[in-house]
């Protein structure tokens, strides 16, 4: 099944809070757009795919962690785009059998395993051209499938949205998405990025995208570092209980790695008094709920979300 961009509707969240607080939450559904290529994800890849196709590649290779969303979401469009995938995955050799990396071998994608050291390489020259004695020629896409290519998507996805809203919201990891939602024709008033990791660089990096990509570094947003829970894909009970408690409430699945950390950190900022009376947040779910399988291995079935 082709990715299908007109699913992602904007759905309210109605709860007495948000009432009481005269504060309105909409969440931009992109994680309906497909059940593996999902949400940013896809989002990213659609230029990079037209391009690699357009310059005769026949096969895309990307890097990412055990349990990535991105290689996932790179394995399922190769098959659906008929484009071979190689996955060149950090360490964890242990987790070649989770259920994303089982899911992308069933992809035929083929994956090559590197240590933790070596993974630090990827992108200097000397290792891109070891892959390529023992891979052929291929097209690349950056970890995270952040470059200016995945902004274009990005841009549209934010150009989509035709209901008024004050203030956006998505989560952050490598700063593409936030990148192109700001880049986007959408005069947004105001955007926050949740840090789905630990640490104050990520400011600084999407202004860095804006620059590589030629576009305007405005200032009418922020990233918020407060909501990281001790890093990437560290959690806690509270987060885990948020996540059950949203899926219960109002029927919308979240992630314990990207989009629950972002809605726990609106929902507490909303608690708070952060937000002034009568805002409207627009809240992008970005999808990336396939992790929540893996997740659920090593914890214990702790997240309720189909
Ligand atoms: C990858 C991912 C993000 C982070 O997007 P960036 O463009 O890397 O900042 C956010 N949410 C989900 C669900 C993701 O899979």
């Amino acid at each position: 099944m082709i990715p299908d961009e007109s699913k992602s509707v904007i759905q309210e969240i109605h709860d007495p809070i948000l009432d009481k607080k005269h504060v309105r939450v909409l969440i931009k559904r992109d994680d309906l757009i497909h059940s593996e290529i999902s949400g940013n994800k896809w989002r990213k890849l659609k230029y990079n795919i037209d391009a690699a196709r357009k310059e005769g590649h026949h096969t895309l290779l990307t890097f990412g962690g055990a349990f990535s969303n991105h290689v996932l979401a790179v394995a399922s469009s190769g098959k659906e785009f008929k484009l071979k995938t190689i996955g060149v995955i950090r360490g964890e050799v242990n987790y070649s059998d989770n259920p994303t990396l089982s899911h992308c071998k069933a992809m035929g994608m083929k994956l090559h395993f590197v240590s933790r050291e070596q993974y630090k390489f990827k992108n200097e020259a000397a290792f891109i051209d070891e892959l390529k004695s023992k891979f052929g020629e291929f097209f690349i896409i950056p970890e995270g499938g952040t470059n200016c290519l995945a902004m274009k998507g990005c841009q549209e996805l934010a150009e989509s949205i035709e209901i008024p809203f004050d203030i956006f919201c998505c989560s952050v990891g490598t700063g593409g998405t936030l990148s192109g939602i700001l880049s986007s024709k959408l005069p947004i008033k105001n955007a926050i990025g949740f840090s789905a990791l630990k640490g104050d660089f990520l400011k600084r990096e999407v202004q860095d995208i804006l620059k590589r990509c030629n576009q305007e570094v405005s200032s009418n947003w922020d990233i918020n570092t407060h909501y990281h829970f001790g890093g990437y894909a560290k959690f806690d009970d509270s987060l885990v209980g948020f996540i059950n408690k949203f899926y219960t409430s109002y029927g919308i699945p979240l992630d314990p790695i990207y989009t629950g950390k972002m809605l726990f950190g609106i929902f507490d900022l909303i608690n708070k008094d952060y937000f002034q009376t009568g805002t409207t947040i627009l809240a992008l779910h970005s999808g990336g709920l396939q992790g929540n399988r893996g997740f659920n291995i090593l914890h214990d079935q702790a997240i309720v979300f189909e």
